[in-house]
């Protein structure tokens, strides 16, 4: 685990080239020569994938947001955790790890726990390009917008370490959420969960990465089935590039998410920033509920046609904070944003005065969500 010091106002000043660097862990300009002197020195065996991890190597400017080949003998499956219409999902962990500096040195990370994602060998490419349309979001270092409350140092959406290939074909290499999705999240721990302190963290992160999505021109397309949770409960986005693009995924969508979809994109199947705040208003939803929309129904052509014929709506419950009972009328991310801040801002106790003759060095502000460094 690599602290970027993203949040830090400090400069460091990078041994070999003596320049300043905004991180502890990065030189921009010695990052790119490093990956350019070892080009040669592997192949994934496809020409395309190539171009786009070099890509990444040659504009990397923060110590996250490049890709790399992984050799497959550097990787260990520990097994299957899940398969959906777009492929299989492993636990696995990566012995070598990704790259980092250490004052002048280029050193690998020493191991770290990944999930493989194996995509249908007709959509892999197609795929492929959705990442490379993607990179921007990935090296976004504005993880949250201008006076922010809520101030996460990692980024809200899930990081790519690169690809892999077996004897089967190609994967990506991606962060591990060690929570797994939100479903099966709210599943095991609804009961416990608080607005203010399990929540709003959870509505935060999406929010703030739907609005990198779509400040980089992009759209998400699938968001309420692709959130994953941390380990220390915060959340994350993935799958809107490299999966979410092509046309198998959109023509399942339609079939089988009809709650989650706006009414319009149901109709015409053209997706827009809009839709995206529509299914987040859908997410709001399930964190007041605790379960999907009408998950006591099959998601069926019956559902859809009952939801676009019928206009049918699942309920506006008691227990959803009253400031977020609109948000799923909100245009657009930045409404929504702007809530959950007014919302930390109101509800954020005020710290306690430190009891006299009590000497209080610990330097902790109760009233900050904090949440871990970023991983890489
Ligand atoms: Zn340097």
């Amino acid at each position: 685990m690599i602290h970027t010091g993203i949040c830090s106002d400090m400069i460091f000043l990078c041994p070999i080239c003596v320049k300043e660097r905004p991180y502890p862990t990065w030189c921009e300009g010695c990052g790119v020569k490093y990956f350019e002197r070892h080009y040669e020195n592997w192949t994934s065996g496809d020409q395309i994938i190539d171009k786009v991890i070099r890509y990444t190597q040659e504009n990397t400017k923060i110590p996250v947001d490049f890709v790399e080949w992984i050799p497959y003998e550097q990787i260990e499956i520990r097994g299957k955790v899940g398969q959906d219409g777009f492929g299989s999902v492993y636990n696995a962990f990566w012995k070598r790890g990704p790259m980092f500096m250490n004052k002048n040195m280029f050193k690998s990370t020493k191991g770290i726990q990944i999930a493989l994602r194996r995509l249908k060998n007709n959509t892999f490419h197609e795929s492929l390009m959705g990442l490379y349309k993607s990179l921007k979001c990935f090296n976004a270092t504005n993880f949250y917008t201008e006076n922010a409350v809520y101030k996460p140092e990692i980024s809200p959406i899930i990081r790519f370490y690169g690809l892999t290939k077996d004897a089967k074909g190609y994967m990506f290499v991606m962060q591990v959420a060690e929570r797994g999705d939100l479903q099966k999240y709210l599943f095991d721990n609804f009961d416990k969960m608080k607005w203010y302190d399990d929540k709003l963290l959870i509505l935060a992160n999406i929010a703030n990465g739907l609005r990198i999505i779509h400040e980089n021109g992009l759209t998400h397309r699938n968001l309420h089935c692709r959130i994953l949770i941390g380990k220390n409960g915060e959340a994350y986005i993935t799958d809107f590039g490299p999966v979410n693009n092509n046309k198998n995924s959109i023509a399942q969508k339609l079939n089988c998410s009809a709650p989650f979809i706006a009414p319009e994109t149901l109709k015409e199947n053209i997706f827009t920033p809009k839709s995206d705040v529509y299914s987040f208003g859908f997410i709001m939803w399930m964190l007041s509920a605790g379960v999907i929309p009408y998950h006591y129904r099959k998601y069926d052509e019956d559902l859809k046609n009952s939801i676009l014929i019928h206009g049918m709506r699942p309920p506006i419950l008691k227990r959803t904070p009253p400031s977020f009972e609109d948000t799923v009328l909100s245009q657009n991310i930045q409404e929504i944003i702007q809530e959950i801040e007014l919302y930390i801002k109101r509800n954020t106790p005020k710290p306690l005065p430190p009891p006299k003759n009590v000497n209080n060095s610990s330097g902790q502000n109760s009233s900050h969500i904090a949440i871990g460094p970023m991983p890489i």
